[in-house]
């Protein structure tokens, strides 16, 4: 079992850094970089990309797959009650608070 991955950015092995150097002097190349597996980046973008320029990289060349993953045909609401309240800075200034507290209308 290998404890690593490759990193998945599309431009991980053209980065000029020297730790993507790999071969011998004639025949070297850029290699895209090794990503361990750790508990630690479990279930993150971390498990599958060097760096977060991997990751963004990797992001816009496939936004659209990405999005077809779960597309946003409508809007989205979350039901809240807006309720103001007195309050005083800490300076003493009085002022009214707006507190947006969400409302749990699905019973759980
Ligand atoms: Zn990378």
């Amino acid at each position: 079992m290998s404890n690593f991955v490759w990193c998945h950015g599309p431009s991980c092995h053209k980065s000029h850094t020297q730790d993507r150097i790999r071969g011998v002097k004639g025949s070297k190349v850029l290699r895209t970089k090794k990503v361990p597996v750790t508990e630690y980046h479990r279930n993150t973008m971390y498990s599958y990309f060097c760096s977060q320029g991997c990751y963004n990289d990797f992001a816009n060349k496939y936004v659209r797959e990405v999005i077809a993953i779960a597309p946003r045909t409508e809007a989205l609401e979350t039901p809240i009650e807006v309720v103001k309240e007195q309050a005083r800075s800490w300076s003493g200034r009085d002022y009214m608070e707006t507190k947006i507290i969400a409302v749990d209308n699905n019973g759980g």
